[in-house]
């Protein structure tokens, strides 16, 4: 393997203080799913300045800009994500929208800057083939399902997640692999982790009948009592849960009523079910649905349940991850670099791409604090972002010298869980699910469904 290490050091060099700079620029401006239009323009700005003509998807934030090296070989996708989360009690969070960066994924898109620049140096991109492909994306994190549901029914997006969406739309036809790296708060500079959650997404709606809270309440039916009684079904099934099926199912409450003095007729509810396999998700989501169904019925309120497949369980393509891990060990030293064997319960759609190509998603030290939380902030931008950019150009060399042929033999040798972006679809769209529980016939008898 060809040492690339001083040619990237020095390619880097004059870029760094543009990527910390777009890391704090990128903090400022935090913004959530399918709104990211401050970093997706900033971005695009940057590129453009370094000669790149990124395709823009136009109507959402993101775009892709291709590097072709001017020889034959495979392409390589690198993705970055735009969004933000809603912490409001961050304390660097915006006061009007609770937006803040506290997933780093601001040091991510400040980073890809430094590895546009990177290939374009001569003594680098002479020694690369095929294609690089540079892609910001939206909305990774599963959140505001309300909101996506809105923009789906616009027919804006097809799918909640960012990749999966770029998927959909073809801007990923004739990728051979992909990666991207993740800020984290380990101690350890870079980890390699074995795998990680997949999840559904949830709306669920309850319906109940509003009336004068005080005068006549004989005479509604309360939603939010039905929505307390779901929750509490939900919690009663935690122990029939198998322990190595990693099933987390955490529910909010998303409106719960609008006025003290009267009974809630609407009460809007968003969940994950999270899981290691799309079966123990599945599974788990059936008894859910099943709870959810039950607490509607038993105070004559009806629930509209809404289920989407969120994300597939992460299984990084294991060839990748043994040379990404001798990169960074060659880089770093052994002691800075973590083969990790627990298993994750977070979630990404960078786990749908992992099921259709080779693909990796490893972590990068430079946080501090909570992940998701108020504590959360990047504390060492050099490891986070700089460091970030270097690993990343380096396992990218690695895959495009020599005519690409590490990426060859890593997509002959790949197993992947679906053959084709087509058979795909095909999977998530059948695990789409849409419907009222409760079919009322007469007094004393209802008819009850929670599958499709
Ligand atoms: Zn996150
Ligand atoms: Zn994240």
């Amino acid at each position: 393997m060809y040492d690339f290490s001083s040619l990237i050091d020095a390619a880097l060099l004059p870029y760094t203080q543009i990527m910390l700079k777009a890391e704090r620029d990128l903090w400022a401006h935090p913004q959530t799913g399918y709104r990211e239009w401050y970093a997706s323009n900033y971005l695009k700005e940057h590129f453009e300045k370094l000669g790149y003509q990124p395709v823009m998807a136009g109507n959402i934030p993101g775009f892709y800009a291709d590097f072709h090296t001017g020889r034959p070989g495979p392409m390589i996708a690198i993705f970055v994500e735009m969004d933000s989360l809603i912490c409001a009690n961050h304390p660097k969070s915006d006061p009007q929208s609770g937006y803040v960066h506290a997933c780093g994924h601001h040091a991510q898109c400040a980073a890809l800057l430094g590895i546009a620049a990177a290939v374009l140096a001569p003594e680098i991109r002479d020694r690369l083939s095929g294609t690089v492909r540079f892609i910001a994306v939206p909305a990774e994190e599963l959140l505001e399902l309300g909101y996506r549901k809105k923009l789906k029914e616009q027919g804006i997006i097809k799918y909640f997640g960012g990749k999966v969406e770029f998927l959909y739309r073809g801007y990923l036809d004739g990728v051979d692999a992909a990666f991207m790296v993740h800020s984290s708060c380990s101690n350890k500079l870079l980890t390699f982790p074995v795998g990680s959650n997949g999840c559904f997404s949830k709306n669920i709606t309850y319906h109940g009948k509003s009336a004068h809270a005080g005068g006549e309440p004989q005479n509604g039916i309360n939603a939010l009592y039905a929505a307390n009684l779901g929750l509490h079904a939900i919690n009663a099934l935690r122990e029939t849960f198998v322990d190595d099926d990693h099933i987390r199912v955490h529910p909010i409450i998303t409106a719960g009523g609008s006025a003290v003095n009267a009974i809630p007729e609407t009460v809007a509810m968003e969940s994950y079910v999270r899981g290691a396999t799309l079966e123990s998700i599945v599974s788990a989501n059936e008894k859910i649905n099943r709870a959810i169904a039950a607490s509607a019925l038993a105070l004559g309120a009806n629930v509209t349940i809404s289920d989407l497949m969120g994300y597939f369980p992460l299984k990084p393509n294991e060839e990748m991850k043994q040379l990404g891990y001798e990169i960074a060990r060659r880089l770093y030293g052994a002691d800075q670099v973590e083969l990790s064997a627990t298993w994750d319960t977070g979630c990404t759609d960078m786990g749908d791409i992992a099921s259709v190509m080779p693909a990796l998603h490893p972590y990068i030290a430079g946080a501090v604090g909570h992940g998701h939380g108020a504590d959360y902030d990047i504390q060492d931008p050099h490891k986070a972002v700089v460091e970030s950019a270097r690993f990343q150009t380096a396992f990218l060399c690695a895959l495009l010298e020599n005519g690409g042929s590490e990426t060859i033999k890593i997509k002959q040798n790949a197993k992947l869980l679906f053959s084709s972006y087509a058979d795909y679809f095909r999977t998530v769209d059948a695990l789409e699910m849409e419907q009222e529980a409760i079919n009322y016939i007469r007094d004393g008898e209802a008819h009850v469904r929670w599958k499709k």
